[in-house]
């Protein structure tokens, strides 16, 4: 009697899990069938060199590896909603998913800045540290959960250049009054310090810069910075970059879009992205240099380095800014907290690893 009883179990539950499995793989099976088109908004202008090149990468690839189940059209800004409208586009779920940079949307969230850049904070590759392995990650998505948001690193620059001037900073009563296109922390930093900033779309510098509405302009680097002809209007270009030392740029998935893919292609999607975010540091790196090469050869461009005093009142004054961005929200302060603890051990290495061979070669 006990024998058949235990038999009807082991039935019972036998047939429970097959029918699950059934399930499951019919779920499965359905989703593996299902095209998804989505549409990607960026806040570059289309394929611009580096920083539009990346969410094509990440468009390319997914394609493949998803065998055109999933596939991702990029826009460039302005052409479904303007560069500052990507947050909130895709956070509304109007598009699927979007590429930027987490320090545009400050307005919103302040503390979001320091999953971009820092000023004198992480370089490229500590910044990649912090968040996939120093639990940045896991900040930032708790974050931008709040927004229906799912972040994922999408890119690096490296170090950027101080940027372009067409007046000489011999120290720092020079800032004094100078007009300078120059966003997020960097930008406050530089009011404090007696000059004017000013806030001007990557695509309106050239132009600002010729009808000198701006006397300075920083925007990424040699590479970048080439392609924009930011040479033709501007005499000296300034180093180094300490505004933004290895801005980490962002690919934001809607929640619910990204809830509705089968694990597959999230999982194809967040290496997508990843890979996008190493080729990006990696063709800035490839190239850098012949672009700096070419400025100074053959537009004679005037390479100079900032005064030391200048940048020592610009690391007073980014620690001061830095600090004010933090306010009472709990998960505000772990953020802080977080990057502190992780900056002073990966600096402390740094110093007898990175810099000290980069110092010794
Ligand atoms: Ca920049």
């Amino acid at each position: 009697m006990f024998y058949r009883f235990l038999c009807l179990i082991v039935f019972v539950v036998f047939s429970i899990s097959c029918a699950k499995d059934e399930n499951t793989s019919r779920v499965n099976q359905a989703n593996s069938e299902t095209i998804y088109n989505w549409r990607m908004v960026t806040t570059w202008p289309k394929n611009f060199p580096g920083l539009g090149i990346a969410p094509e990468t990440l468009a390319t690839r997914v394609a493949k590896m998803s065998n055109g189940r999933l596939n991702i059209k990029v826009y460039g800004a302005g052409e479904i909603v303007p560069a500052m409208e990507v947050f909130e586009a895709v956070s509304q779920g109007t598009v699927q998913i979007g590429h930027g940079a987490a320090y545009y949307w400050k307005g919103k969230v302040p503390i979001a800045q320091f999953f971009t850049a820092i000023p004198f904070g992480l370089t490229a590759q500590e910044m990649n540290g912090w968040l996939l392995h120093g639990g940045g990650m896991e900040l930032w998505t708790e974050l931008y959960d709040r927004f229906d948001l799912i972040p994922i690193p999408g890119g690096n620059t490296g170090v950027q250049m101080a940027g372009w001037f067409n007046k000489e900073i011999n120290s720092i009563s020079d800032i004094q009054g100078m007009k300078m296109r120059i966003p997020g922390l960097g930008g406050e930093v530089f009011t404090r310090a007696g000059g004017e900033t000013v806030q001007t779309p990557g695509g309106e510098i050239f132009t600002s810069l010729q009808t000198g509405v701006i006397d300075a302009a920083e925007w990424v680097g040699p590479y970048n910075d080439l392609a924009f002809g930011l040479h033709q209007v501007a005499k000296y270009y300034y180093y180094p970059g300490w505004q933004e030392p290895g801005p980490a740029l962002e690919v934001i998935v809607n929640k619910k879009a990204y809830e509705s893919l089968p694990d597959d292609l999230q999982e194809i999607l967040r290496v997508g992205a990843l890979s996008a975010n190493l080729d990006m540091l990696a063709e800035y790196t490839a190239r850098n240099n012949a672009a700096l090469v070419e400025l100074v050869e053959t537009h004679g461009v005037e390479v100079r380095r900032l005064p030391e005093d200048v940048i020592a009142v610009f690391k007073k004054l980014s620690l001061e800014v830095t600090e004010e961005i933090i306010d009472d929200d709990p998960l505000s302060i772990r953020i802080h907290e977080s990057f502190k603890e992780y900056y002073q051990g990966v600096v402390d290495f740094h110093e007898i690893s990175e810099k000290a061979y980069i110092n010794s070669r």
